[in-house]
This record gives structure tokens, sequence and C-alpha cells, in this order.
């Protein structure tokens, strides 16, 4: 079953539309340009493997900025292929005709066909012989796809003791969203006629599905906290999975008048949450030029947008006074919370490579 999985998934990578979108994601290309071309004490003369390489875009930032040795691994066959072609075409595949250039060779990228735990006998490498793993990851909600495990994997069998991983940091971002975002509201008026009824269904179903969609941050309605940290190049395979805790505090604002207010009201319902991700090129590798590769709703949308999570029941928050001022939507007997507790596990679900999140919130 799993090999059968594993067929449709890198089959799903062997069309170019995705990497067509991945390659037009400015914020992602800026990230991770910045972190390979701009650090070059740790990429001149450096033993760099890129896991997953794709188009090899990524490997071939690394030979521009000195790389000595490029393995670039590809579990699809049709964009190993393809990586070979583009990085010879740019002469920059290792080649043993190649023109050597002040006794060096530029072209130094070897694309290797397999999956990153099988390539032992492809290629000739010794095991913790690399100085800087190259890999881009993330999924939908940082951890669909599932694809971590095999960085960490390549981490332990061939990074150098104390090598350099990039992205080294990875965190989980969440927030409460009112009524602008997506779910129930969408559904309350669609070309003005009520549609409410399939908005309950989804919400009252025990198991729903996440959306995943751009959310603007002016439909946030409380603060953004971390849910979880990820150290790349530390954490074990099993902290993959996690729960995790946090309180959303209502978002104040300070109004012109100098008054801080809630979405310029005392309360509001809050209908859900949102998650998004970040990941960090820190200073502990990328001394020169660290970066940062923001998918949250106030840096520009990338291709991962955010991910939308609905509660059963939407939540009122508020400055912990008894309703006033917000006539439209809570009633007199409600009492807004003033925070909103929540726990959240993601695991990876048995069905391979997706993920399961659970979520409980209560206003408090
Ligand atoms: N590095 C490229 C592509 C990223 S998409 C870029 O930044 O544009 C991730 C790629 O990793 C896909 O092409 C997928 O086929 C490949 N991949 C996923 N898991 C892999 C594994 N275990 N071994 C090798 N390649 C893998």
């Amino acid at each position: 079953h799993i090999k059968k999985v594993n067929e449709s998934y890198f089959g799903s990578y062997s069309s170019f539309g995705i990497h067509r979108e991945m390659l037009s994601d400015k914020a992602r290309m800026v990230a991770y340009g910045q972190a390979i071309l701009k650090n070059p004490s740790l990429l001149n003369g450096a033993v760099v493997m890129d896991v997953g390489c794709g188009t090899g875009i990524l490997s071939l930032f690394a030979a521009q900025a000195g790389a000595s040795r490029v393995i670039a691994v590809e579990a699809s066959a049709k964009m190993a292929e393809v990586a070979s072609r583009v990085a010879k075409d740019n002469g920059l595949l290792l080649s043993k005709s190649q023109p050597e250039v002040n006794g060096n060779h530029k072209g130094v990228v070897e694309v290797v066909h397999g999956m990153v735990e099988e390539i032992d006998k492809i290629v000739e490498i010794q095991p913790q012989s690399v100085d800087v793993l190259l890999s881009e990851w993330m999924g939908y909600c940082l951890l669909y796809e599932s694809m971590l495990g095999s960085v960490l994997y390549a981490r332990d069998r061939w990074l150098k003791p104390g090598g350099a991983i990039l992205p080294d940091t990875a965190t989980m971002f969440v927030a409460g969203f009112g009524k602008g975002g997506t779910s129930l509201p969408f559904w309350e008026n669609v070309c003005d006629f009520d549609m409410s009824c399939i908005g309950k269904e989804l919400v009252t179903d025990a198991a729903q599905y996440p959306i995943v969609d751009v959310i603007d941050h002016q439909d946030l309605v409380t603060s953004s906290t971390i849910l979880q940290n990820f150290d790349l190049a530390t954490m074990k395979h099993n902290d993959v999975d996690f729960t995790a805790t946090a309180s959303l505090e209502p978002k104040l604002s300070v109004s012109e008048n100098g008054k801080t207010n809630l979405n310029s009201k005392t309360c509001c319902w809050c209908y859900g949450v949102v998650l998004w991700f970040e990941t960090g090129f820190t200073s502990r590798f990328c001394r020169e030029t660290p970066a940062v590769l923001s998918t949250s709703p106030y840096t520009p949308k990338t291709h991962w947008s955010q991910t939308i999570l609905t509660f059963h029941e939407p939540v009122a928050i508020g400055l912990g006074e008894e309703n006033e001022g917000n006539p439209e939507t809570i009633g007199t007997e409600v009492y807004p919370a003033v925070k909103i507790d929540l726990r959240v596990s993601i695991v990876r679900s048995t069905e391979h490579r997706s993920i399961d999140i659970s979520m409980e919130a209560a206003g408090v």
C-alpha cells in the first residue's frame, strides 16, 4: 500500500504545474535565494545535499554560491531527469568532460534518482560527510506531506556533526478569526441565497477537513501566538507529532482617540482558528545574511496560504464585561470570554503522507 501511495505522491511531483507554482512563489524564492547565495562563508567550497531537488533550483543556487559538490536527490524519475537536463544546460552538471576553470570543475551538481532513504548504493558518499543540507520540505500547515521525516533521516545519516541544515527552524503560529474569515459566514450569503445549512453541517461533523485558504489579517480577532517550535538541527523523529496548548487573547487595537478597542467593538465572535508557519535560516548557520520565510496573514501571500479550522460553535470574546455595544450578533445574556484556551494535536496519519489534526477550544 505504501509503495502505491509513494508512486502517486512522487507522480504528482512530476507534473510541472506544481513546480511552476513553487518557483513563482516570491517569498519562498527570496528566502532560499538569500540564505544560499548570500552566506559565502557557509557555502563556498562546501559539500551540499539537496533533499528532494525537484527542478534542481536550490542545487543551482548552491553551485552558484561556490559549493564544491552538490548531491541533488530526487525520488521522481521524471524530475530527476529534468533536474539533470537543467543543470547541464546551465553548465553546472558534474561531467568529466566539462572544462576546468582555474583548476576547478564548474559543474558540481550530481543528480541522484532515488528516495533519500535509499541512495547508499547509488552514490559514492561517506556517511556524515555533508557540510550543508538543503531542503524545501514544507507542506500545507507545515507538516502535510510528512516530508520532514526524510530530511531528518538525511541529517542523521549524511550531515557532518555540527553541519548546517537550511532552514534550521520551523515555527507554527495560531490566531482566532472573526466573521470575515472563511467558514460559517460564507454559507450565510451565497449570491444572496441562504446556504447556512451547509455551513452548519460542515462544522457539526465531528471530523471536518481544514480549509486551505488565504485569510486577511484584518479578519483576525485575537492575538497571534506560537503553537510549536521545531529546531531542525536537534529535533528527534518523534517530535514531528505533537500536542501543544496556546491562549488567544482578544486583539486590541488603539483607536484614533487613544482608547484601546477590539476591532472597534467591545466584543465579537471568534469562529475558529487559523494556522500558519515560518521557517528560519538563522544566524546559527547563515552568519552573514539570515533569512525568514513567512506564510503569515500579515505578510504577502504564498502558495501555502493558511490553514483554517472552524469551531463547532463560535465563541464570544471581549474585554470581560457583559456585552455592550455590539447588538448585531451577541445576545444580552452572553458574557464574552477574556481568552480562548486551545489544545491542538497534529500527528502523522496512518494514511501515509497526510496528517490528523485535533483541536479543543474553550472560552474562559
Ligand atoms: N527543491 C525543489 C522541490 C521542492 S518539492 C524546490 O525547492 O523547488 C519537494 C520534492 O522532493 C519533490 O520533487 C518530491 O518528489 C521530492 N521528494 C519528497 N520526498 C523525497 C524523498 N524521500 N527522497 C527524495 N525526494 C523526495
